[in-house]
């Protein structure tokens, strides 16, 4: 069956005697026993809960996976799989992270003995100096936020197979609608599910998907032992929002095309960063490894100021941090979500200082089309630049002014 399907087509309350069509919130913390010697399915809710299972069990089979943990967070969840390496092994990190990401590998996991080395795994040849028989962990994102890097997912699992380390790859900006990395060779999939999972801007969630089950109960004692399983009420939520993934990720990919395309041909914009357009040097490897290329976009004008103008003027798109909400968002990277990674590391990197990002969500094409086209001729004509000549992108830049 297709995604779409199974998103809303599943053993919703397994078990249940009045077969209700939505799971129900165990909004329990404890379970009664049989006897002090007999116990049951659950016993205590940090350990099982019947609604975080229902949505586990739901998360494995999208991901193709062999279990799943949902976490109180995407970063609760990417401290999970970083606790399976051990002081004294190594992570190698692709070197275009989110920046929670980055903040977590160094300050809460290197400075306990945990080597790690940021390299572009956007080339393999390099990949393949790095990873090395003390690497226990290759950790990326694919396609990156927001300058959407393409890694190889099929390429590098071999690699780090070869020295026997582990692929994880941060899945959160594909979901499983468009891409599954377990069925490419990956071993853990992480997600946000704050983002596209849940959909509507109302929970913080986080998931490890693995593909053994050994790795499946490491994992899994994390969970237990450290105590940041999803709680009832916000699996239930989650649950609810996945019912719909499918369709709104249609609807928002759409208007993302729709979106770059506009981009692209406006002289104010110096370049776009979407892996759905054909020129970007990404698209055919992600073409062969997913299914679209889902619906943030991210672009550069030239210049900070102009940057800033473009989304304080957006009257559809709120300014905010995350994405993958059904209401469009705008933010500046290097002054929001990114700006945990220091600014000399966001240079080494080239995250551009003006660049913006923008999540595309369910309103209707034509009035998100038009709110950029507006903002974009306005801050043009005020730069000098009115949208009727050739693109900036295709000449020398030189409507590129107010810097
Ligand atoms: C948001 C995000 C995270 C962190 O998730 P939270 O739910 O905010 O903790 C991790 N990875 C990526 C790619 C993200 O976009």
């Amino acid at each position: 069956m297709n995604i779409a399907t199974r998103l809303v087509s599943y053993d919703r309350c397994p078990g249940d005697r009045y077969r209700p069509v939505a799971t129900p919130i165990y909004q329990t913390a404890t379970f009664e026993q049989e006897s002090a010697l007999e116990f049951g399915e659950f016993d205590y809710s940090r350990s099982g809960n019947p609604t975080r299972r229902v949505l586990e069990t739901q998360l494995a089979e999208l991901e193709g996976a062999v279990g799943a943990y949902a976490f109180a967070s995407g970063l609760a969840a990417l401290t999970a799989v970083m606790r399976l390496v051990r002081p004294g092994e190594e992570i190698i990190a692709n070197d275009d992270l989110y920046g929670g990401t980055y903040r977590l590998l160094s300050r809460f996991v290197e400075p306990f003995g945990v080597a790690v080395k940021y390299v572009d795994l956007t080339d393999l040849d390099a990949a393949a100096r790095a990873i090395s028989g003390r690497t226990r962990l290759v950790h990326i994102e694919t396609p990156t936020n927001p300058l959407q890097r393409v890694c190889d997912i099929r390429g590098l699992a071999g690699l780090a197979h070869k020295r026997g380390a582990l692929l994880s790859v941060d899945s959160t900006a594909m979901t499983p609608v468009l891409q599954r990395p377990l069925g490419l060779g990956a071993d853990i999939v992480v997600h946000s599910a704050t983002k596209y999972l849940c959909g509507h801007s109302d929970v913080m969630a986080g998931s490890v998907a693995v593909a053994d089950a050994a790795l499946g109960e490491q994992v899994y004692a994390v969970q237990n032992g450290e105590g940041a399983g999803l709680s009832p009420f916000d699996s239930f939520l989650l649950l609810r929002g996945m019912k719909t993934l499918g369709v709104r990720l249609r609807a928002q990919q759409a208007s993302a095309g729709r979106i770059a395309a506009v981009l692209v041909e406006h002289p104010v914009v110096k370049q776009v960063h979407f892996v759905g357009l054909s020129g970007h040097p990404g698209s055919a490897l992600h073409a062969a490894q997913a299914d679209g290329p889902g619906a943030v976009v991210s672009f550069e004008t030239g210049s900070v100021e102009t940057s800033r103008r473009i989304v304080e003027s957006l009257t559809l798109f709120g300014i905010a941090v995350s994405f993958g909400g059904v209401n469009s968002s705008v933010s500046l990277p290097c002054r929001m979500s990114h700006a945990s990674i220091p600014a000399a590391v966001r240079e080494a990197r080239a995250l551009p200082e003006d660049l913006v990002r923008v999540s595309v969500g369910i309103e209707h094409t034509d009035d998100l089309v038009a709110d950029v086209s507006r903002v974009l001729n306005e801050v043009g004509r005020e730069n000098g630049c009115d949208g009727s000549g050739p693109s900036a992108a295709q000449t020398s830049g030189e409507c590129l002014v107010g810097s």
